[in-house]
């Protein structure tokens, strides 16, 4: 099974990631938990580029370099580790490019959807995991970070399309997603996602 979790910053991906690994430990099942932009040595050195609030990548440049960084995801890592029975757990996927750079920056989804269907050739995720906090609590937790990322110095309204994007997404595709309010205990966060990864496993 292929399964992605996203979210806007400070939705509480990281925390939850640790989570996901005990529940899949716990159940000997094979896994191989990976990131994007990154996953390879292509994509982490795209996304060293793309986080480097020094090299302004345009929109679309910046949307290709998403995709290429993905392309070499699947192919190295993604594709060859559901072929040999091993899931996967991205961190973040092709959800976050409609979100970030469609919803919140402004690229029409339609060329987003065409180069999705380039790169992954249908290939989507079996479950996303969609963590929703509400902007107020994203700009405080993003606040606390000491270097801010090139994404996170984004203002308010930049995050609000972000969110509404993924949102809209969920709702558009309703099977896929499991959308889960993080703006919640951790312990009661961290249940739902075993409850969706367990509907997953074991309808
Ligand atoms: O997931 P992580 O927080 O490590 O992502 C690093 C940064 O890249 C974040 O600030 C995230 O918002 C941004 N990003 C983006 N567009 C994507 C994926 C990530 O702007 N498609």
């Amino acid at each position: 099974r292929f399964i992605t979790l996203d979210g806007i910053d400070g939705a509480g991906k990281s925390t939850h990631l640790a989570a996901m690994r005990q529940w899949f430990a716990q159940r000997n099942l094979p896994v191989l938990f990976t990131r994007e932009p990154g996953g390879t040595p292509v994509g982490e050195a795209l996304r060293a580029l793309l986080l480097n609030p020094a090299t302004q990548a345009n929109l679309r440049t910046e949307t290709l370099l998403m995709f290429a960084a993905r392309q070499q995801h699947l192919d190295d890592i993604i594709r060859p580790a559901l072929a040999a029975g091993t899931h996967v757990v991205s961190d973040r996927f092709t959800d976050a490019t409609f979100a970030y750079q469609g919803g919140g920056r402004g690229l029409p989804l339609a060329d987003i959807a065409a180069l999705e269907q380039w790169v992954q050739q249908g290939l989507q995720p079996d479950l996303t995991l969609l963590l929703d906090i509400p902007l107020a609590v994203s700009l405080q937790r993003i606040e606390s970070h000491r270097s801010k990322d090139r994404f996170e110095q984004e203002n308010a309204d930049f995050f609000n399309r972000t969110r509404a994007a993924y949102l809209q997404r969920a709702a558009a595709a309703p099977a896929r997603y499991a959308v889960i309010d993080s703006n919640q205990d951790k312990a009661i966060v961290s249940a739902e996602i075993d409850a969706a990864l367990q509907r997953l496993f074991e309808p």
